[in-house]
């Protein structure tokens, strides 16, 4: 059993790694594509038309993440 949903998930649009939300919200995070797929009673909606667009400041948060987690990224 994976431990986290972020461990198995990609992101519908682009295939990369998608981040665990770090805010209340219970959100899958694309930095590339710089959105938020909403988690709904526990299940992902992993549909690009049901996303939610980053905020700048959102976006630069999850871009920093990302590229520590993945410094050899591309
Ligand atoms: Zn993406």
């Amino acid at each position: 059993m994976p431990a986290k949903l972020s461990d198995i998930l990609v992101c519908p649009v682009c295939k990369g790694p998608l981040l665990q939300s770090s805010s209340e919200r219970r959100e899958l995070i694309c930095p590339r594509c710089r959105l938020a797929f909403e988690i709904r009673s526990g299940i992902p909606a992993m549909i690009r038309s049901e996303a939610r667009e980053l905020t700048e400041s959102e976006a630069e948060h999850y871009c920093a993440a990302a590229e520590k987690l993945s410094p050899a990224r591309r």
